[in-house]
């Protein structure tokens, strides 16, 4: 097997989430004792989040540029960004550390062409809901993509930073979520993309009326399928 490089932290809540499906991935694929191997750095998220709102995306990317070079030299074949948004700076963080980046939007858009759905949703923070990074990545692949209102982006992105981050799971802002996904399905989503790592935590199936897009499980599902071949 591959040792994957798990560049985490963002948040730890979600990375936490990263662990376990990578290492039940490699429990049921390949069975007996086996488990993933894994080099894992989690950074501290406070001075990650606060260069995202100075919209310093540079000294970001050397952040994590300068922790991704680390994963490779401990063994990492190959790189796991485990959340969406510093996607943005995912060329910079794969030219630092010198091995290949499995990016979070190619599973995702697999899965949404393998599933027949021509529109989708896009869920995650402010920067990846309007910045054209992820979306324009998706549209390569053929798909029409959705961001909600200004008023709903704005909840979104509240209820990631606010809660989710934080581990706080709440009815009131299930509820809300649900909301915006069922005006992005008026407005024609045949899927929800959960573009956001820690989304998963807040709402599934049941909470929509179209499929979702579990970014969190659809790239780790990715990263064991790398690591196996
Ligand atoms: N984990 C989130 C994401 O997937 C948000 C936290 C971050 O900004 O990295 O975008």
């Amino acid at each position: 097997m591959k040792t994957i490089g798990v560049l985490g932290g963002m948040s730890w809540e979600s990375t936490a989430h990263y662990y376990r499906v990578l290492n039940e991935g490699v429990r049921d694929r390949v069975g007996g004792l086996h488990s993933a191997p894994i080099v894992l750095h989690s950074v501290d998220f406070a001075p990650i989040a606060e260069l995202q709102t100075a919209d310093d995306w540079e000294t970001a990317a050397n952040i994590l540029g300068g922790a991704a070079r680390g994963l490779a030299s401990a063994g990492a074949e190959f790189l796991v960004i485990a959340t969406n948004t510093m996607h943005i700076v995912a060329p910079q963080i794969g030219a630092a550390a010198g091995i290949p980046v499995l990016h979070i939007a190619d599973p995702t858009a697999d899965a949404a062409l393998a599933a027949g759905i021509g529109a989708v949703g896009l869920l995650g923070t402010r920067f990846t809901m309007e910045k054209g990074f992820y979306r324009e990545r998706l549209e390569e692949r053929g798909l029409t993509v959705l961001v909600p209102g200004d008023a709903d982006r704005d909840t979104v992105h509240r209820i990631i930073y606010d809660e989710l981050v934080l581990g706080v799971v709440s009815e009131a802002s299930r509820e809300l979520y649900r909301g915006v996904m069922r005006r992005m399905v008026e407005r024609g989503a045949e899927g929800i993309i959960l573009g956001c790592t820690e989304i998963t935590m807040l709402v599934g199936a049941a909470d929509a009326s179209v499929p979702l897009l579990d970014t969190t499980e659809l790239h780790a599902a990715a990263a064991v399928e790398r690591l196996l071949s």
